[in-house]
């Protein structure tokens, strides 16, 4: 089988270690519970919280998207929508980030883990 690179990896929500396993128990389109993870990897058996509250650091990064977000928003409707009313940024800003949650939520941890939990890729074999 060809081995996932380490974007790849990120991209499919995959394991740092074997970029095989699954980081999340549910696709991110399932609202109630997008945000379960497995404990450890179902591949290479990879405890995913590296220590108590691993994933609060995630926080951070899930901020600087939804700031992201709420700018990229901001530009498009001043540049496309022709500079409305300041309720006609806020409805669709706030909109935007709601909708975001559960892929924002995701990709913040999947990136924290992916580059500050010190895991290193390793080919590994299936656990049996
Ligand atoms: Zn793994």
């Amino acid at each position: 089988m060809k081995e996932r690179s380490r974007l790849e990896a990120v991209l499919a929500g995959k394991c740092p270690q074997c970029h095989e396993g699954d980081l999340f128990t549910h696709r991110w389109w399932n609202i109630t519970k997008f945000d379960e993870m497995h404990k450890h990897c179902p591949h290479c058996e990879l405890r995913y919280e590296r220590e108590p509250g691993f994933f609060y650091g995630a926080m951070y990064i899930s901020y600087a998207l939804t700031v992201g977000i709420m700018l990229v928003g901001g530009f498009v409707i001043y540049r496309f929508f022709g500079d409305p009313e300041p309720l006609g940024y806020i409805i669709p800003v706030v909109g935007f980030s709601i909708v975001f949650v559960p892929f924002n939520f995701r990709i913040a941890r999947i990136l924290f883990i992916h580059l500050f939990s010190g895991v290193k890729y390793k080919k590994t074999k299936k656990h049996e």
